[in-house]
């Protein structure tokens, strides 16, 4: 049995999903004030090497797409952390890994369905 997420890791997915989702609409302000209202994690000094805690504040906004298919599908995944159906794939059912989530949060499907989906012309 693949691991479950724990609340720990839908919150900080809530938390980059969110930030990604105000990125892509173009509401700036929320995101900065949201860099301005949570002050629980230090500031500044961030050590390269540990990327337990501060992986989720590096997630990559500017890798994103910023059109309207990743804002539907960031939304989408913002509901299933609302209904506890995300990090699992839609097709087979299976735990996503957590590792691909980092990368895609937004992710609907693991890593061996989005191939074969992309090998078919998805
Ligand atoms: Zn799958």
């Amino acid at each position: 049995m693949p691991k479950k997420l724990s609340a720990k890791d839908l919150e900080a997915f809530k938390n980059a999903l969110t930030r990604a989702r105000a990125a892509i609409s173009g509401d700036m302000s929320q995101l900065q004030e949201e860099a301005l209202g949570t002050g629980h994690s230090p500031a500044g000094e961030t050590n390269p090497g540990d990327t337990s805690d501060g992986y989720y504040q590096e997630f990559n906004l500017e890798l994103l797409q910023r059109d309207e298919q990743t804002l539907g599908e960031i939304i989408e995944a913002l509901d299933r952390i609302e209904n506890g159906s995300f990090g699992t794939c839609e097709n087979c059912q299976k735990a996503i890994l957590k590792e691909r989530l980092k990368a895609v949060p937004h992710a609907r499907y693991c890593i061996e369905c989005q191939r074969k989906l992309e090998r078919e012309g998805f």
